[in-house]
């Protein structure tokens, strides 16, 4: 098996989340009608005038500075000539010859470690119309011609699957904490094509395979898994792999011919000219950036969390900053089946999290009351559930839950509890002292959970014990 090399890049390609649209003022919102929200500009009629998104070229640099690429002082648009319905204009502005970031990289966790992979640039470019195909027409929704996307093409640096998927979870995190797109992958705002070349390792040749038609983080694995197998397979044989486009048929699970590639030469690309070349601005390249995925994988790594925890943990930017709260006061050990399991099992989808019903300083009071036994556990993950389901802040409902019972109170049912247990109390007196939490249940329960219970065998252990 170590006799092949394997090579994967990757070219994604990343909806920004801005009111309109890239060169025009149309409303960016594909869920609307279709073709609703279009006008002369993104239809492509002649005499029309682009004029280009601030806001976008500054999510663009965003990025690019997130993902610590160059930024060049000066950036223009270029057209990428070719015919296709989905861009009526018959070419696509998009950057060629300078990108918005050049190199960079992205830090991706890997079991219990960080790794950093290059990203060879970053292109701001317009989107295309969608296509839908039904009985045998093609139908076009041009909503979506026109909104603001990104280009991030990596150089072929990973060698398996296993690596690609992290590496785009780790991208989408970071796009999303920086708040520039919600990276749907069914929405298509996050959408993934894929080089693959497998080789012998006396024998390497420039052959590259492109897949396309990948919707989702398993489609994408389980194409890689296939396309490097025919490959090496093709190689056993002694066949040559042929430079070409191949689409990934999701319910055959193949990888099948769609075209033989076409050369960059194809789209004779060359300088917009109805947009001059700008500056980049100063201000953008100072603003601070929020804090990204990979600071709260160092830290939870510091805590000691696993692998799968810190994935779930950091899919929300407000879970991980949240849990990073609790930990300056908590240790990791004993917060987190409170969060992962008693939070989380109440919550459909992590990373949709945007806030909890109650503040990080009223979980951290919460969580001392548990470990020092004020609340009991049972009590405490009932509390959790109500607050969760129905957006409840939790100090109410501790008051609610544990009024606890006075000194007096407790002295009463543990004398009534005695009587009724005769049988236990002798078992206790002549040795058998863990019976004693017998009681202490017994007690608990005809005070309706309303004590400590920590108090209650204290109060127990004084007098059957002395
Ligand atoms: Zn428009």
């Amino acid at each position: 098996m170590d006799d092949f090399v394997i090579k994967i890049g990757l070219e994604i390609h990343v909806q920004l989340k801005t009111e309109s649209k890239m060169f025009c003022p149309c409303k960016v919102d594909v869920d609307s009608e279709p073709n609703k929200n279009i006008c002369p500009i993104c239809t492509g009629q002649p005499g029309i005038l682009p004029s280009p998104n601030k806001k976008a070229i500054y999510y663009a640099i965003l990025v690019s500075r997130a993902l610590n690429c160059k930024i060049p002082d000066f950036l223009y648009f270029s057209r990428k000539n070719y015919f296709y319905p989905d861009l009526p204009k018959g070419y696509q502005i998009t950057q060629y010859g300078i990108s918005t970031g050049i190199g960079g990289e992205v830090p991706v966790l890997l079991d219990k470690e960080i790794k950093y992979f290059s990203i060879e640039r970053i292109n701001l470019e317009e989107e295309t119309a969608k296509s839908f195909h039904i009985e045998g027409k093609v139908y076009l929704d041009f909503n979506r011609c026109g909104i603001p996307l990104l280009e991030i093409v990596t150089p072929p640096v990973f060698d398996s699957p296993f690596v690609v998927i992290n590496f785009l979870k780790s991208l989408r995190k970071i796009l999303m904490y920086l708040n520039v797109s919600d990276c749907n992958m069914e929405k298509g705002e996050f959408r993934v094509d894929t080089n693959v070349s497998v080789n012998l390792k006396e024998k390497i040749s420039d052959h590259r395979v492109e897949l396309k038609n990948l919707n989702s983080l398993s489609a994408i694995k389980d194409a890689l898994f296939y396309e490097i197998e025919r490959q090496k397979n093709l190689l056993l044989k002694g066949e040559k792999i042929e430079r070409e486009t191949r689409l990934w048929d999701e319910e055959k699970k193949e990888t099948r011919l769609m075209r033989s590639k076409e050369f960059v030469e194809d789209y004779r690309y060359f300088p917009e000219p109805d947009i001059p070349p700008f500056k980049v601005k100063e201000e953008w390249l100072k603003e601070n950036l929020p804090p990204l995925p990979d600071y709260f994988y160092k830290k939870l790594i510091e805590e000691g969390a696993e692998f799968k925890e810190i994935e779930v943990i950091t899919s929300s930017p407000f879970l991980a900053d949240f849990t990073l709260k609790v930990l300056e006061k908590i240790p990791y050990k004993k917060v987190k089946g409170w969060i992962l399991t008693e939070i989380l099992q109440h919550v459909e989808n992590v990373e949709d999290i945007k806030s909890l019903p109650f503040s990080t300083s009223e979980f951290i009071d919460f969580l001392n009351k548990i470990l020092k036994g004020e609340i009991p556990r049972h009590l405490g993950q009932e509390i959790i559930k109500i607050s969760m389901q129905n957006n409840l802040p939790l100090n109410k409902l501790i008051e609610e839950k544990i009024e606890i019972k006075g000194k007096s109170e407790i002295e009463e049912v543990i004398k009534e509890v005695i009587e009724e247990n005769a049988h236990v109390v002798e078992k206790i007196k002549s040795g058998k002292v863990s019976a004693i939490s017998f009681l202490v249940g017994r007690v608990m329960e005809k005070l309706k959970g309303k004590a400590n219970p920590k108090e209650v065998k204290e109060l127990l252990e004084k007098r059957l014990l002395n």
